[in-house]
């Protein structure tokens, strides 16, 4: 098969120590991990795992960090498309890249197949989208035809990311499809803080630095933005040309973050 077919097969180091302030879905997803480390045992018991697990949650809430974390604990290879991509390819590609996807990944099983914005291609059929069988329908019917193929004991694990759960097309919520969800929420204050220090985990903080304070100060902020906020304030101490990151650092990135926001809405508007 062609290139364009392929989706590359990746390894992740991303541990679940990377992961903080979203507990409940940690512990969710740990049988999971346990399903892709041992499947031997599983199958000994004639447990079958669920094939297909929704990842629910806003933007920038760790779903995709999340589905790495798994792969790199299990050690397994992973498999990484993004629904979105299908939009705008030639009919036929998008369902011969699953169909590629789901054959590579049970030659490698265990493994792990990773589909971000699935809503992209799995909104609810004849709501809106033309004709009924354009590239999208096809690419969609293509990953319930794989995910219909399981047998049960094949240890492949489909994790598909959304942060719109109530426009998918029940299809895809049908038992052996998605049929179980895990979900992200918006991180709150104790959670910004344990997310804070994971990524100031390289990063030389000043005395004037109290996580706990800027967790305090960052409402509405997802993982996503808090990541993007220590970045900001580790270049913001670099412009200075200081040694360690101080409180000022944040407080400038911070502004910045919120009032490039502001801008941003104010376009749009
Ligand atoms: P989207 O819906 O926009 O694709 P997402 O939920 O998949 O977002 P990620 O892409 O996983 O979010 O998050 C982007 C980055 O933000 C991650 O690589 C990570 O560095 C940071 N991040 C997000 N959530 C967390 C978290 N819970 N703990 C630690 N870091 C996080």
């Amino acid at each position: 098969r062609s290139k364009a077919h392929r989706v590359e097969k990746q390894f992740s180091r991303t541990r679940l120590s990377d992961v903080a302030g979203i507990e409940s879905a940690k512990r969710d997803i740990t049988e999971i991990i346990d399903f892709l480390t041992n499947p031997e045992k599983y199958r000994a018991l004639g447990a079958d795992m669920p094939t297909g697990i929704l990842l629910v949650g806003p933007p920038g809430t760790g779903k995709t960090l999340l589905a790495k974390a798994i792969a790199g604990e299990a050690d397994v290879p992973f498999f990484n498309i993004s629904a979105s991509e299908f939009i705008e390819m030639f009919v036929g590609v998008g369902a011969a890249r699953v169909r590629d996807m789901f054959d590579t990944a049970r030659k490698e099983a265990p493994a792990l197949i990773f589909i971000d914005e699935l809503d992209a291609i799995g909104r609810s059929r004849g709501a809106g989208f033309g004709g009924g069988h354009d590239e999208r329908e096809q690419t969609l019917n293509q990953i319930l035809t794989e995910m219909d193929g399981f047998e049960g004991h094949e240890s492949v694990v489909v994790l598909a990311a959304t942060n719109r759960p109530d426009v998918l097309d029940s299809a895809l919520l049908r038992p052996g499809r998605f049929d179980r969800k895990v979900t992200l929420d918006m991180p709150h204050k104790e959670a910004r803080k344990a997310i804070l220090e994971v990524h100031v985990r390289k990063v030389p903080l000043d005395s004037s630095v109290e996580l706990g304070e800027i967790a305090a100060r960052t409402i509405g902020f997802s993982g996503a933005d808090l990541k993007n906020l220590v970045n900001e304030a580790a270049l913001t101490a670099a412009r200075l040309n200081l040694k360690k990151v101080n409180n000022d650092c944040f407080e400038r990135a911070r502004d910045r973050i919120v009032l490039g926001e502001e801008r941003d809405a104010e376009l749009t508007h």
